[in-house]
């Protein structure tokens, strides 16, 4: 079950007019999610994020975000795995803070194995998290913004979904089914107005990569011609790009310093 984790809803007096649009990110806690958050904020967002298990996290997130752009933004606990509770979070937002105009599902895991080695738990712990979890999410928004003629939703995918990664045959088969969805997706709610795209970023500096080897980060950084890891900030800039983006649809677009896989 969902807990809300703010009490200082700003909840919205139904007289008040809504001139402030809303965003909604899943896996708002942390790395890019994050940082999605704080830019759609800086650009004028009411925004929604949720998270898995990170309270303090997203109450510090709370608090660097107010003000920002002088609009509200809101922490949820919430599992993009159980289908009701995104529901349950959409609801929550739309009460809150109004219909919402643009949904990022940032929300994702690894749990890295060769596949002889690979653990049932281990390929379906991370299709749940990352492929259910993006369409419980679209699912639960899609409804309201057909009604509403007018939505944008951005997919966070990953370049292993487009090229594969050894080691990380499910995350591929998750961040691919990522992009098949979307790209479906675009084709079928292009004509109530909604955009659907894509996002996929190479090796970004977060949690998830924090926990790679001194000897895989440096391969890694071999492999990028601009010889960094990419900032969250820089696969947020993307996402601002793409909201602002009136016509682009089902494409999917690589933020990743050029990396060849
Ligand atoms: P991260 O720093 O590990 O953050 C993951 C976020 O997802 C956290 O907010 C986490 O919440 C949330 N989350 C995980 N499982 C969840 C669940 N079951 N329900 C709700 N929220 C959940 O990851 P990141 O590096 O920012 O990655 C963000 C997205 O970009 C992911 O989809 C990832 O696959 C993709 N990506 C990342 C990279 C990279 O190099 N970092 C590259 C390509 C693609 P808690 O804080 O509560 O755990």
């Amino acid at each position: 079950m969902s807990d809300r984790i703010s009490d200082d809803t700003g909840r919205a007096s139904g007289d008040e007019e809504r001139t402030r649009r809303v965003a909604l990110v899943s896996g708002g806690s942390r790395g890019i999610g994050r940082a999605t958050v704080l830019r759609l904020a800086r650009d004028g967002f009411d925004v929604a994020f949720c998270h898995r298990s990170s309270p303090d996290a997203a109450r510090g997130l709370e608090e660097e975000a107010a003000g920002l752009g002088g609009g509200r933004v809101l922490g949820r606990q919430t599992d993009v795995r159980d289908a009701g509770a995104v529901r349950e979070l959409v609801a929550f937002t739309e009460e809150s803070l109004g219909p919402v105009e643009v949904a990022v599902t940032s929300a994702g895991i690894t749990r890295d194995n060769p596949l002889l080695l690979m653990k049932d738990e281990e390929w379906r712990g991370v299709l749940e998290v990352n492929l259910d979890g993006t369409y419980h999410l679209c699912r639960s928004v899609v409804f309201g913004m057909m009604k509403r003629k007018s939505g944008c939703l951005v997919n966070i995918s990953s370049v292993a979904g487009v090229h594969g990664n050894a080691t990380q045959s499910n995350y591929a088969a998750s961040k691919a089914g990522i992009i098949g969805f979307t790209k479906s997706l675009a084709k079928e709610v292009g004509r109530y107005g909604i955009r659907a795209n894509v996002v996929a970023p190479g090796f970004v500096e977060t949690d998830m990569t924090a926990e790679l080897s001194d000897r895989v980060r440096k391969e890694a950084e071999q492999s990028i011609p601009l010889r960094r890891f990419g900032r969250p900030e820089e696969v947020a800039d993307m996402v601002a790009y793409l909201v602002g983006a009136e016509y682009v649809t089902g494409a999917v677009f690589q933020v990743d310093g050029g990396i060849v896989l």
